[in-house]
């Protein structure tokens, strides 16, 4: 199939119509990005390269990192790291607090801010130099050694982490975050200050669209069970309170971040990563949807 055909078809569309979203500005170094920026690449497990935009330029991949570490997580802790957070769609906010006070401090999902939170405890609690460990992994199944944090985005989010201290205290007082606040903090806010281009993000997602193989270099990174798992969790939590309305209208699992970032993958085919840092009120990139919703209706394929 042509996908860069697809590509300027819908970019076409879409520049019809006005992005009312809005640049994420809590973190104020998000705020100093471009909003018109827009950027498409499609990578499928034969190794084909499909691109479109702002594809090769660097962004915040923000909470899109929180699948990795729930990958590295779940490989070193096996089934018991359900017993400290759950697999449920939480219907709320990614910063929500209320609904943690009412399961006893037991996270909905890893891919809410207090799940990721209890995940980065658990690699805090493994791993002997957890940012540089984690990092090592990140850039050993994307099969790129220049895939790094950003301090200056780590730093800007540490000043406004309020809500985050709330959600790690508040887990703490129930038992469920093991390690010193500062150092599970320090550790999620790194996590989440990832950057990547369109091109390495697709890339870095490959391998759960390939059973968790690493195509390029036919290693397994983790079990098909736990593969199907993770997927599973992006296709219910991914896109926190829109995750109903994102399986509804894209029909692939996938991930969001607030910098403006989507990855999704079809299972056996490819993996899509798409950045355009105009945000809806729920958090996910308007024009990021909206594109993949045009395009699983074009290529008429998704996993429904
Ligand atoms: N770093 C962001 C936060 O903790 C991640 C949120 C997101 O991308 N949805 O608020």
């Amino acid at each position: 199939m042509n996908y860069n055909k697809i590509f300027s078809k819908i970019n076409r569309a879409l520049n019809k119509t006005e992005d009312l979203g809005k640049v994420a500005t809590y973190i104020s170094e998000l705020g100093n990005v471009d909003p018109s920026k827009f950027g498409v690449h499609l990578t499928t497990i034969n190794h084909q390269h499909y691109q479109f935009g702002d594809a090769e330029e660097k962004f915040s991949i923000q909470s899109i990192a929180k699948v990795l570490s729930l990958v590295l997580a779940y490989k070193l802790e096996g089934e018991k790291l359900w017993e400290r957070v759950g697999v449920e769609p939480s219907g709320t906010s990614f910063n929500s607090l209320f609904q943690l006070e009412f399961n006893l401090g037991i996270p909905r999902n890893p891919l809410i801010n207090s799940g990721a939170l209890v995940i980065s405890d658990i690699l805090v609690s493994h791993l002997k130099n957890p940012k540089d460990e984690f990092i090592a992994f990140v850039r050993s199944i994307s099969g790129n050694p220049n895939i790094d944090y950003c301090p200056r985005i780590a730093e800007s989010e540490k000043l406004t982490g309020h809500r985050n201290a709330a959600l790690v205290n508040l887990m703490k007082s129930f038992g469920n975050i093991k390690n010193d606040i500062d150092v599970v903090l320090d550790f999620y806010f790194n996590l989440c200050s990832i950057e990547m281009t369109c091109k390495e993000l697709s890339g870095t997602f490959l391998f759960l669209a390939a059973y968790g193989v690493n195509p390029y270099t036919n290693e397994r990174v983790i079990s098909i069970s736990k593969s199907k798992r993770v997927n599973a969790i992006m296709q219910t939590c991914g896109f926190y309170d829109e995750a109903g309305e994102f399986s509804f209208k894209v029909g692939l699992p996938g991930k969001s971040g607030v910098g403006g970032g989507i990855v999704a993958i079809l299972p056996h085919k490819y993996s899509i990563a798409v950045w355009s840092p105009r945000l809806n009120k729920k958090g996910n990139s308007s024009k990021g949807i909206k594109f993949l919703e045009l395009f699983t209706t074009e290529t008429e394929i998704s996993i429904f």
